[in-house]
């Protein structure tokens, strides 16, 4: 097993980066338990997969790895919950899906303090100000794809 980093992937992350309407927004519209937005995005995904495995003859694939921010608007629970829908008679029907979490980070404005978002509820936690630039937290990327 040889682990590949796509860096052709990396470059289709743009494309799968969510509307930018706010963070912890929460996907509601479902279909048989399955929430749309997730599965719409899965879906994108699997072919991006399919088409770079293609490309460059890969037949067997054991695992995908997605980097998620915790401010995306992409909830991790339900892209495991769609995982198997979205996968179903593709090339990567039967393949684990692994998601590691990218932290919200912001720094202050005022003091260049670095903190989390999510922990201190958007307020810095030296100065109490709520100026500040977001770092990481918004990604949704297809990190690699691990092959058989
Ligand atoms: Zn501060």
């Amino acid at each position: 097993m040889w682990p590949i980093r796509l860096r052709r992937l990396l470059e289709v992350r743009k494309r799968l980066v969510l509307n930018d309407t706010g963070p912890l927004r929460s996907s509601t519209r479902k279909v048989g338990g399955i929430p749309l937005h997730e599965l719409g995005i899965m879906i994108q995904v699997v072919k991006t997969v399919e088409k770079f495995a293609m490309e460059n003859g890969i037949t067997k694939i054991d695992t995908l790895v997605l980097q998620i921010g915790e401010l995306s608007s992409v909830i991790p629970r339900y892209i495991q919950a769609c995982y198997p829908a979205a996968v179903d008679g593709t090339l990567l029907e039967d393949t684990k899906l692994e998601i590691k979490i990218i932290p919200g980070n912001c720094r202050c404005f005022k003091c260049n303090k670095i903190f989390n978002y999510i922990k201190n509820q958007g307020e810095c936690p030296e100065c109490g100000s709520r100026d500040f630039e977001l770092l990481s937290g918004r990604e949704f990327m297809i990190k690699e794809i691990v092959a058989c």
